[in-house]
Formats: C-alpha cells, structure tokens, sequence
C-alpha cells in the first residue's frame, strides 16, 4: 500500500517535516513493520495552521454550490479508491477485509454523501423580526482522531468543517496515519484549494497538545479516550475555543424479558465482538432478566465459542474477526481480563492468551464474563477489546438503574416486543443514542454522548452545526420588508 506518510500535507502540497523524527507502522496480524510515519513536531503545527489560516478568508466565502460541486468530485474520487483505502484499514488497524469494505470505508462515503444531501437544504441564514441570524464558519478547525474506525472519525469531522467553510488541521491516529495520507490524495485531485485542508501527523501527547493551545485555532473536534479529551479539554481553556469531545463508552444493551432471547442475545454479541470490540458505541454491558440468565447464558456461550474461530487473518474474506490494533490494546484487553477473573465473574468463553494457532499478531480470544455486577471493574471501565459483560437485573426499574450507573453515556440498547415499554425504558437512558430492536446507524441522526461520553454531535445537519459560529445581525431588515 502506498500513501505518503513520511511528508506532511500543507498548503496544498507534501512537505518533509521540521525534523527526523519517525516511528514503525505494525501491521497488527503480522507484527511486521509496512511503513514509517513522520513524527510532526510544533514547527510543523505552526506550518500547517498558517497555511489554514490563509485560505479561510477565500473558503469561508465560496458559495455553497461550489461547495456541493467539490463534495461530487470528493465521492467520485473517493469511490475510485474504495479498495485501497479498505486495504489501508485492514493493514492499519486490522479489521477482517468484508468489514472494512461493507462499514469501515463505506462510512467514510457516507458521511461526504450525507453532508452533501445536508448542504442542499441548509439555511445557513433566517430572519427573526428584524434581525438577520447567520451561521458563519467557526474559521481553523483542529481535527484530532482515533484509529478504530480511521475513515469514519475523521471524515465524519473533515466533510461538515468543509461543507461549513472551515479551514482544516487534522492530525490523525499515529496508529491510523495510512488512511488519513489516501484521504489528503484524494482531496488533492478533488481540487480543494491550498491551504483548506491539511494533515500532519504525530504524537497526540506533543502535536495534539500544541495544537489545543494554539491561539490561530478556533475549535478542536476530538475523538478519542476520555482520559485524552479531558486534556485536549484543559489545554484549551486559556484561548477560550470550542472543544467538542466525542469519548468513550461503556453501552448497556437492556434486554427486556419479552424479546427474543436467542436473537437479542445473538446480536448483541456479535455487535459487541465486531471490529475486535473497538468501536465506542459497542453494547459491552448486556443487562439480562435474572429469570432468563439460564437460557441467555447457554446462547452466549454457544455463540461465544463459534466467535473464537471466526478470528484470523483479516486479509481473508472467511475471517469475522481480526486482531485488535496494536500491541497495546493488546496487553490492556488481557490486563482487563486477568481483572475481571480476579475480582470474581465466572469466565463464559474465552479468557487470556491468543487463540490457538494464532501466536504472530494481536489476536484475543473473543470473551464472555457472566456473574458480573456492576460495580467490577470490567462493567466500569472501557476494555475496548472483543470482551462483553453479562449482568442480571430484576424488573424494568432495576436495568435502568444499572444501565446509567456508570460515568460513560454514549449509547443505549433495548430489545423487546411491546414497543410502548421498549420507548418507555429508551426514554430513561442518560446516553446520547439509543438503539431499539438493533436498529442499524442512520448516518443524518445525531451521534455523540452525554457525561464522560462527550459533548459534540456529529453526523448529518448536527454534525455541520458544531462548526459554525451564530451572528445575529440586528437592523438587517425593515419593519416594512
Ligand atoms: P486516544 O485518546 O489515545 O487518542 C485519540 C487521538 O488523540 C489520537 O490522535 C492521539 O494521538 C490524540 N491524543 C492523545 N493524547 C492527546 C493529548 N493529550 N492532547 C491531544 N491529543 C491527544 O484514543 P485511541 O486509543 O486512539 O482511540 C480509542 C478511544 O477513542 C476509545 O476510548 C474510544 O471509545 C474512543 N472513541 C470515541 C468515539 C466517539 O465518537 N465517541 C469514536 C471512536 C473512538
């Protein structure tokens, strides 16, 4: 795979960075070594956001047409390139190849082809009375972003700050540097404009600070851990910019006691062990009626156990389950499950070390933990690794006390057959999202969470609203008009 992760992407063009500064890129299912990628430094910040400093002035103004115009020759581009911006995914980050095709890249498609469909429609002024109100681009965006679904994260930012007539700043996962490079190419060929869009690359601890603080950068869209937002939160208290989070999950998927057992419990393991379990929004907590734990947890670990051998190769179009990321994620996820034996759940399936015949890559064993209450560590705490938690509850009151008792509010799960009660309880989720009846993403809905979740929206007309500013402008019309 070839995409330029040595140089940096500025004011239109590739530049070598300020100084030498490299680090391997793993290739998760090999451990190999594929690449390097440029370890940026706050010289090339500085490069980078003078660059979108520049062109904000000419891309703030462009009319939405010509706007909408650029956002065809992006999908056009985009589309040409699907298979190897799928590839990068797979070789970055790990994911089985059918995943990265059918969700990984095509999110990214989605989300320039949802903001498009939003720019057609929105009012970007009203009149109330007398007074003008209009939504003005908030001016250099900082984009930070995490690798488990490169594509989806960062174009999910790129596309409404670009539809807005923001000027861009992105840096990427240091784990997630291949597919943000293909992005840059194909905004290139796209024509955007010098200046409008740049990526450097780099430490989250050094770049991403820096750019937290920088005074020439009006907003940061941060996604990542809870523990590195509230940093990028802190650092960019003193220029007073908008910080939008979008953080961690610990989702509870309440599973009412007239649903389809098999089937809800089924789902939401496979929900939970697709993409390795790296995904924020994953259902990591089932919430099981105490009269149905017998039946759930026999289906549990049936399914349990035919997922260990769905993980493989992710090249392979067999494989159901690549490894996770890197090394890292590798050593947290068996910590966690040490911690989750230790403080006393009953192990389902799964548990520690690599599944056999895989010992070259970061595979685990997919993993199931009943008896679990939800004050243990593995129902507190983000594992982010293919691990689900299986907790009992007694009526209806009882699972949604415990589905909110937790920091994290990003998403919500219901299943059951009386539609009524599946809102009612939906109703009293403190999370940003909530899935009824596994319904599937809508990508013109609202994503973000509440408490330790976040603060942003993102996707759709929401998503284009976190990067505007609001002016009202009174005397704008007559009385008369
Ligand atoms: P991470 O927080 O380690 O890194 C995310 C990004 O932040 C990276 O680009 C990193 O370099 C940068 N970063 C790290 N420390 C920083 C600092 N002090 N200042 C500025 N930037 C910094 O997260 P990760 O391991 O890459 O991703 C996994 C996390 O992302 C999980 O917690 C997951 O739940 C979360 N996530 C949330 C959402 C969402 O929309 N809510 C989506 C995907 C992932």
């Amino acid at each position: 795979m070839n995409a330029n992760t040595t140089e940096f992407y500025i004011n239109g063009q590739w530049v070598a960075p300020l100084n030498g500064h490299t680090r391997p890129l793993i290739n998760p299912a090999t451990e190999q070594q594929y690449a390097t990628v440029a370890m940026g430094d706050t010289g090339d910040v500085d490069a980078a956001v003078d660059a979108a400093k520049g062109a904000f002035s000419s891309w703030s103004k462009t009319p939405v047409a010509e706007r909408m115009a650029l956002f065809e020759r992006i999908i056009g581009g985009y589309k040409k390139r699907f298979a190897e911006i799928a590839q990068a995914i797979t070789q970055e980050m790990g994911a089985p190849a059918s995943l990265s095709q059918s969700a990984q890249a095509a999110m990214g498609l989605g989300h320039f082809a949802a903001t498009l469909n939003v720019l057609k429609n929105f009012a970007f002024s009203q009149r109330q009375g007398t007074t003008e109100i209009r939504k003005e681009p908030i001016g250099v965006v900082g984009l930070i972003t995490p690798w488990n679904w490169p594509m989806n994260q960062v174009i999910c930012k790129v596309a409404p700050a670009l539809a807005a007539g923001c000027t861009i700043v992105l840096k990427p996962s240091q784990d997630a540097s291949l597919s943000a490079a293909l992005l840059a190419e194909i905004l290139h060929e796209a024509g955007v404009p010098a200046g409008v869009f740049n990526v450097i690359q780099g430490a989250g601890a050094k770049i991403g600070d820096y750019m937290s603080r920088h005074a020439d950068i009006d907003m940061i869209s941060f996604t990542g851990s809870t523990q590195a937002g509230t940093q990028v939160a802190k650092a960019a208290a003193d220029t007073v910019k908008r910080v939008a989070l979008e953080l961690g999950g610990k989702s509870a998927n309440i599973i009412l006691d007239d649903a389809d057992i098999t089937r809800s419990v089924t789902n939401g393991i496979k929900a939970v062990f697709a993409n390795s379990g790296q995904t924020c929004t994953a259902p990591t907590r089932m919430l099981v009626p105490n009269s149905l734990l017998p039946q759930a947890l026999a289906v549990a670990k049936a399914v349990g156990e035919a997922s260990i051998k769905a993980v493989g190769d992710p090249t392979s179009d067999k494989t159901g389950i690549g490894p996770v990321a890197h090394q890292r994620q590798f050593e947290k996820i068996q910590e966690m499950i040490a911690k989750g034996i230790d403080e006393g759940a009953t192990l389902l399936c799964g548990g520690l070390g690599k599944p056999a015949g895989l010992e070259t890559g970061y595979y685990v064993k997919p993993t199931i933990f009943s008896d679990v209450t939800n004050d243990m560590t593995i129902a507190r705490e983000e594992i982010f690794g293919p691990v689900l938690v299986i907790i009992g509850y007694e009526d209806d009151a009882d699972a949604v006390r415990i589905a909110n008792d937790s920091p994290y509010g990003l998403s919500g799960y219901v299943s059951g057959t009386d539609v009524d009660r599946v809102r009612l309880v939906a109703s009293q989720m403190r999370t940003g999202m909530v899935h009824l009846n596994d319904a599937k993403p809508d990508l013109q809905a609202p994503f973000g969470g509440y408490k330790q979740s976040g603060n942003g929206r993102e996707w759709g007309e929401y998503g284009l609203e976190d990067f505007l500013e609001v002016k009202s402008v009174l005397g704008w019309h007559n009385d008369a008009e």
